[in-house]
């Protein structure tokens, strides 16, 4: 199952940059509301546009030293950052299930997350491009054998997960009187079960609810009380949960069952 083949998982390294690309492109890109196919990548500043050579994953940004080539404007980390993520975490997918179906879905679940989780920080959104076609894709890839869940667990799953937040953020509405979780959680909650199944999912959503508290509450703590009102998208602590659950989520729950004696 594990790929241990160094030629192989450098290739995946190196699909994984190079689509770490395209998905600085998508965290762009989405959220403005732009085309993805034109114009071509320019510098944000000067409107240069990009020549391939100056767009290599990873490497341009440390030859050009995080700056423009024509007008220096310095180019945000984010780049490279998702850029080696996204190879190193497909590399990671690949190591621990191989090339196979679960192998193939944790790489195209990885990109997702890593879009979806600097597309919500940045913009408290989670594009229904992304979450009405997963949620479809999620469920059908569920009838490839050898995959995270069956059919049954994928479909309870998505109902599940848009179920459980639909009434979790209702409530908080209720109890805080403000929106506390978005109809983007729900429909990206629904997605995660259809991808990886309703026990996986509600692992996820103890696990993004405890980090999120954490941070929260240090926010809190280090603004010196100032502005509780402030906003914290969730997203990106169902991306980091999600991601966790496809490694440890079998793990977790068969211990749980254990101890519950199931
Ligand atoms: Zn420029």
């Amino acid at each position: 199952m594990a790929m241990r083949d160094p030629v192989i998982l450098a290739l995946v390294f190196v699909f994984g940059a190079v689509f770490g690309s395209f998905i600085n492109v998508l965290i762009y890109r989405i959220p403005r509301k732009m085309s993805l196919l034109k114009p071509p990548s320019t510098c944000p500043n000067c409107l240069t546009k990009i020549r391939y050579y100056d767009n290599i994953p990873i490497l341009s940004f440390i030859i050009l030293k995080g700056r423009c080539r024509h007008c220096r404007t310095k180019i945000s980390s984010r780049y490279p950052m998702v850029e080696l993520s996204a190879g190193l975490l497909a590399v990671l997918a690949i190591f621990v299930f191989g090339v196979t179906p679960k192998g193939g879905i944790a790489v195209f679940l990885t990109f997702i997350f890593i879009a979806v989780f600097f597309i919500d920080l940045e913009f408290t959104i989670i594009p229904d491009v992304f979450t009405l076609p997963g949620t479809v894709l999620g469920f059908c890839l569920s009838f490839i054998p050898g995959g995270f869940v069956s059919w049954k667990q994928s479909l309870i799953g998505l109902i599940v997960g848009g179920g459980v937040f639909l009434l979790v953020g209702l409530l908080g509405e209720f109890i805080f009187k403000k929106e506390a979780l978005g109809f983007g959680d729900v429909k990206f909650a629904a997605m995660l079960g259809a991808f990886l199944g309703w026990q996986n999912l509600l692992l996820i959503l103890v696990l993004a609810s405890f980090l999120g508290s954490i941070v929260g509450i240090t926010m809190i703590y280090l603004s010196g009380r100032k502005d509780k009102s402030s906003y914290i998208p969730f997203g990106p602590f169902l991306t980091i949960s999600a991601w966790l659950a496809i490694y440890t989520g079998d793990i977790i729950i068969m211990a749980y069952r254990r101890f519950i004696g199931l």
